[in-house]
């Protein structure tokens, strides 16, 4: 989970970020502070200016991307988390799939008037530029 562009310019004031980093669940909440300006308020009552600074607070200060660290909590209940590695023990080889067959491509320049196919696109040039004479759709 990551805070997109979209999220990122939404973010207001009011707002929780969480992460959750080493097993323990951290979040943020977003306040107003000083000049309007927003800042990012840890569960320990500390507060930052970015949620970088305050994720990198969270990683005993590291450096941090608050807008990878930290997710939006739209209160929506958390799909449980995929993992990511697969044990080697359990990783097996992909089952072959049989190759998808694309569509068969025409092999030859074809008139979508009348269907007829030329071994050459000039021919089927010279057959539309002449369709008058020569092009007889079946209809
Ligand atoms: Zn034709």
């Amino acid at each position: 989970m990551a805070i997109d562009a979209t999220q990122r310019k939404a973010i207001a004031a009011g707002q929780t970020l969480t992460a959750k980093y080493k097993g323990t669940q951290y979040s943020v909440q977003v306040i107003t502070g000083e000049g309007g300006k927003l800042l990012y308020r840890l569960g320990d009552g500390r507060e930052f200016k970015s949620p970088s600074s305050a994720g990198s607070a969270v990683m005993g200060g590291s450096a941090c991307n608050g807008w990878r660290f930290w997710s939006v909590d739209d209160g929506a209940p958390r799909p449980a988390s995929k993992p990511v590695k697969i044990a080697k023990s359990a990783a097996k080889p992909a089952a072959k799939q049989p190759a998808v067959k694309s569509e068969p491509k025409p092999e030859r320049p074809r008139c979508d008037a009348c269907g007829k196919s030329f071994v050459a696109a000039k021919q089927l040039e010279h057959h539309r530029a002449n369709a008058d004479r020569l092009c007889r759709p079946a209809a």
